[in-house]
């Protein structure tokens, strides 16, 4: 089989696991398998990049040092337990001491200019993975396995320009992709790419988002014609809720690409809401798989939901770091193009309205955006308050909720799921702030204050025996 398999920051946490991971993939080539690997970052590393890049603006030289120097030493550390060879262990510290040099020469240049755009914050981030895959490489190679590795760049992924949350330009990708890495696959030689970067048309580094190494193996997946797209984490496979709020989750051995991307939306960390699109298109199955639990086949991703599945609720899952949004004014009743008006305003500042319900006196518009970006999303609706004058007559936000959602390709054509869901949360005596149903009716959603949100998960995940399937 052609397999694109990447390996999240948990697979890549320390030196350990790093060798082990390298045992995996050496153990599927030579069953004659032709395989691509994606890495994230050790786990932990990028939050760190982002922490200490903001930190630059305000600090010292002194502080970018001290941050430099324990980064070199968790990586020195990795290389040596991931690598038996001497000969590759320095190599691989070469690499990484010149990276991070790189890396410290940026921080100082934030430092003094006290300013980060979200280019540079993208310049910053890339160097997780930088980091990482050399030692993947190492590790692998220090397998008796031929391998060569990539910064996504230079694998061919070329995105858009926007920065932080970046998308690939397909066609493009896929020409430079097969150029640069098929040869590789050929000859038997494991391309190894970091996950999470990329770059624009003008060469600039780019990143696909938090979590986007996922999203970086479907992009090769395609681009190659991958028979499968295997992405190994510390979970059996997609759940159905997050196991670390209810122990009992239970793996779910198949979905389909429009149900684990409603769950990745709503917050199943396991996948980047966007990986699912280049994949469903070409038709490319993607398996979930537990890189501590390899005879576990996992969770297969493909078009068709599994035919014999007939609960109404599959899963459900939290997102939170999300704020709510309602906007009122007696005059939006009836007007034509008053909620057009709203919504323009937020979409020409970047802001993704991410759910929505409107009352049906039309007086009111509730929406639910990414909390970072709520101040950004009042002061403009004010702005545009003040220039249209009259529709809008007030603005307010919460700030302090998270969204439910329950998902399921079956709920659709089922009667009393939405019912049995709000009375089991009524139950509990928590309130109710939002709701939204999509036409697609594979999911039902709504908002609840974020404290709240770990007992309804728990709540819906037990009233739909999502544990005893
Ligand atoms: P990786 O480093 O492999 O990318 P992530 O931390 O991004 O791993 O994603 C895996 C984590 O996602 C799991 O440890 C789990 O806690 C969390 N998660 C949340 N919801 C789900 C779900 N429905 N199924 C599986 N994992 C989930
Ligand atoms: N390292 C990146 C992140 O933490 C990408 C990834 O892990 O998939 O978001
Ligand atoms: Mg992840």
């Amino acid at each position: 089989m052609k397999l694109v398999m990447k390996f999240g920051g948990t697979s890549v946490g320390s030196g350990v696991n790093i060798r082990h991971v390298a045992g995996l993939v050496t153990k599927y080539a030579k069953e004659n398998n032709k395989i691509a690997v994606v890495v994230s970052a050790l786990a932990g590393v990028t939050n760190s990049l982002i922490e200490t890049s903001f930190r630059a603006q305000k600090s010292d030289e002194k502080y970018i040092q001290a941050f430099t120097k324990t980064l070199l030493s968790k990586h020195t550390d990795a290389i040596k337990e991931a690598i038996t060879s001497e000969i590759i262990q320095k190599e691989v510290i070469e690499i990484t001491e010149k990276n991070i040099a790189e890396l410290e020469k940026i921080l100082i240049g934030i430092c003094y200019i006290g300013e980060l755009t979200q280019k540079s914050k993208d310049y910053v981030m890339s160097f997780g993975e930088r980091l990482s895959a050399p030692i993947v490489w190492g590790a692998i190679k220090d397998h008796n396995t031929q391998t060569q590795w990539f910064t996504g760049k230079d694998a061919g992924i070329v995105t858009d320009s926007n920065f932080g949350d970046a998308d690939p330009l397909m066609n493009y990708t896929t020409h430079l992709v097969r150029e640069r890495l098929e040869p590789l696959l050929e000859k038997n030689i494991i391309p190894i790419v970091t996950g999470f970067i990329a770059a624009n048309q003008d060469g600039i580094v780019t990143t696909v988002g938090r979590g986007g190494s996922d999203y970086t193996s479907t992009i090769l997946g395609v681009a190659l014609q991958a028979d499968e797209v295997w992405i190994w984490t510390d979970v059996d496979g997609i759940m159905t809720t997050d196991p670390k709020i209810v122990p009992t989750a239970q793996m779910l051995s198949q979905l389909s690409y429009k149900e684990a991307t409603e769950m990745a939306i709503f917050g199943a960390k396991a996948m980047h809401p966007r990986a699912l699109g280049p994949v469903s298109k070409a038709n490319v199955p993607v398996r979930i798989r537990n890189t501590n639990n390899p005879e576990n086949s996992g969770t297969l991703i493909t078009k068709e939901p599994q035919a014999d599945a007939k609960e109404a609720a599959k899963a459900v899952a939290m997102l939170k770091d999300v704020a709510m949004l309602n906007v009122y004014g007696a005059a939006m009743v009836g007007a034509p193009g008053s909620y057009a008006k709203v919504f323009d305003v937020l979409g020409k500042n970047g802001i993704n309205v991410m759910m929505i319900s409107a009352a049906a006196s039309e007086a009111n518009i509730s929406m639910i955006i990414k909390r970072d970006l709520l101040g950004r999303a009042i002061s403009n609706l004010e702005i545009a308050l003040q220039e249209h004058g009259g529709i809008i007559s007030e603005v307010t936000a919460e700030d302090d909720v998270a969204v439910i959602a329950t998902i399921g390709a079956n709920m659709k054509g089922t009667l009393g799921v939405a019912s049995k869901i709000f009375s089991a949360v009524a139950k509990k005596g928590i309130n109710i702030r939002m709701i939204a149903q999509g036409s697609s009716e594979l999911n039902i959603s709504f908002v609840v204050k974020e404290k709240d949100g770990i007992a309804v998960v728990q709540t819906i995940h037990e009233e739909f025996n999502l544990g005893k399937q």
